[in-house]
């Protein structure tokens, strides 16, 4: 078991936690959408909550979203597809080739091998968020 791990929730609402090696505060929910993706978050994505709650980081309330779609998601249509930004469908169900915007729609982001039920039951347990790092 690793040693408990220090949280803190930063003025935004954000949890994060420290992270040892890197000697720095990083956002939980950033660190699990890392872990559920299999690749970091890069500039120009958003790691989202799905229901809204900032505290909730349970690997299925989180989804990498372009910037854009994301801003969509809570600005224009908070149902909007998260795969093309377009309203009356969902990301499983999408076969866009193009988002809301026009840009092509990047095919590694495989919504059909995206596993929604929690395939890491670690996170499953808020208080268990310590246990991980
Ligand atoms: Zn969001
Ligand atoms: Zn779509």
């Amino acid at each position: 078991m690793a040693g408990k791990l220090k949280t803190r929730v930063n003025s935004s609402g954000y949890k994060q936690f420290w992270d040892k090696d890197e000697e720095r505060w990083v956002f939980t929910h950033r660190r699990v959408a890392e872990k559920k993706i299999g690749r970091e978050p890069v500039p120009g994505e958003e790691v989202h909550h799905i229901n809204g709650d900032k505290e909730d980081n349970r690997s299925r309330n989180l989804v990498v979203l372009k910037d854009s779609i994301h801003d969509r998601v809570h600005h224009d249509d908070p149902d909007a597809c998260f795969r093309c930004g377009r309203s009356g469908h969902w990301a499983e169900n999408c076969y866009a080739k193009t988002d809301f915007e026009g840009d092509a729609i990047d095919e590694d982001d495989d919504w059909d091998d995206e596993d929604w039920d929690d395939e890491d039951e670690d996170w499953d347990d808020e208080d268990e968020d310590d246990d991980d790092y």
